[in-house]
C-alpha cells in the first residue's frame, strides 16, 4: 500500500505538531483534510523507500469524548483506519497520557509508541524502562526531543519498518470474565450484521465502544434494533454483577493497567523503593 497512513495521536500538547514538523520538515505544502470538518496538517514524504502520508491528527483525550475540541479527532480514529498510529506521550506525564493509549491498544492498529519530551523527564530524574513499556504496550517504543528535533530518525526508521512488515497479531488488554463474554457476544452479533468489512480486531473495538456507550458508534448501527436492544441487556445484567457501569468498569480497568504498568516501568532517581535497575 501507498503511500502509508500515518497518524500521529495524542493528548492536547503531548507536542504532535512540533512532532508533526520535524518529521515532515518542508517537503511538501501542507494538504487540506477532505473527510473531516475541520482540515488535517497532511504531507507526504519517503523515508528507506516508503511513501509515507503523516497526518497531524488534533489532540484527544480519549477516543470516545463528548467535547467539541476533541470531535475531529475522535471521528478521524473511528472512520479514517490509519495504517500506523503513532501514539506521542507527554513522557514527563505518562500517568495521564497512558489513558489514552489503552484505548488506542483497543483499536487493534499497529501503533508506534513516542515518548516525547524527553528532555524534560531527564532534567527531572525520572527513568523510563522502554523495553517493559514496549512488550507491555505491544508497540515499539522511541524516545523523542520534538522541540530540538531528537529521535526522529529513529522514529522514522520505527515507522518505515513497520510499514514493511505484515501486521502483527494486535495484542488486546484483557477484561474481567463477564465483561469479555459481553464482548464476545456483541462481537459476534456484528459480525453477522457485516460478514464482509469487520477483522476481528475492529469487531472487538467496536463492541467495546458500544458497551462503553459510545454515540457516535451506537449512532451508526441505530438502524440495527435488535443490536442496539442486546447492548443495552448486556449493560443491564453486567451493571447487576459489578455494581458499576459498563463505562466505569471498563475505564477502571484500563487505568489498574496503566497504573500497574506506571509502577513498574518509572524510576525517579534516588526512589531506593523503585522496581527496576
Ligand atoms: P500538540 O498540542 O500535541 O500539537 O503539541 P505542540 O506540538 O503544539 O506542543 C505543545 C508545546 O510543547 C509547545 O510549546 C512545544 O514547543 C512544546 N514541546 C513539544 N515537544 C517538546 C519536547 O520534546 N520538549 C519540550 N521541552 N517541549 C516540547
Ligand atoms: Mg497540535
Amino acid at each position: 500500500k501507498s503511500p502509508v497512513t500515518v497518524a500521529l495521536v495524542g493528548n492536547p500538547n503531548a507536542g504532535s505538531t512540533s512532532l508533526f514538523n520535524a518529521l515532515t520538515g518542508a517537503q511538501s505544502a501542507v494538504a487540506n483534510y477532505q473527510r473531516v470538518t475541520t482540515s488535517l496538517n497532511v504531507r507526504e514524504i519517503t523515508h528507506g523507500g516508503v511513501s509515507l502520508r503523516i497526518v497531524d491528527v488534533p489532540g484527544i483525550f480519549s477516543t470516545s469524548s463528548q467535547s467539541p475540541e476533541e470531535k475531529v479527532g475522535c471521528d478521524y480514529i473511528h472512520d479514517e483506519e490509519p495504517d500506523i498510529i503513532v501514539n506521542v506521550l507527554d513522557a514527563g506525564h505518562l500517568d495521564r497520557s497512558l489513558f489514552l493509549t489503552t484505548q488506542l491498544i483497543e483499536t487493534g492498529l499497529p501503533r508506534i509508541t513516542v515518548l516525547n519530551m524527553m528532555d524534560e523527564v531527564r532534567r527531572a530524574g525520572i527513568r523510563i524502562d522502554t523495553t517493559l513499556l514496549a512488550s507491555a504496550l505491544g508497540s515499539p517504543v522511541v524516545e523523542t526531543c520534538a522541540l530540538k528535533k531528537e529521535g526522529v530518525d529513529a522514529l522514522l526508521d520505527a515507522v518505515a519498518a513497520m510499514a514493511s512488515t505484515t501486521p502483527a497479531t494486535p495484542m488486546r488488554l484483557h477484561y474481567d470474565s463477564h465483561l469479555e463474554a459481553a464482548i464476545e457476544r456483541v462481537q459476534q452479533h456484528l459480525s453477522t450484521l457485516h460478514p464482509q468489512e469487520l477483522s476481528p480486531a475492529r469487531s472487538r473495538w467496536l463492541a467495546i465502544k458500544m458497551l462503553e456507550g459510545d454515540d457516535e458508534i451506537l449512532r451508526h448501527e441505530s438502524n440495527h434494533a435488535d443490536l442496539i436492544g442486546e447492548i443495552k441487556g448486556e449493560q443491564t445484567a453486567l451493571a447487576h454483577e459489578h455494581d458499576e457501569d459498563t463505562a466505569s468498569l471498563l475505564a477502571s480497568a484500563r487505568f489498574a493497567f496503566s497504573n500497574g504498568l506506571l509502577r513498574e516501568a518509572r524510576q525517579q532517581e534516588g526512589d531506593p523503593t523503585a522496581g527496576f535497575k
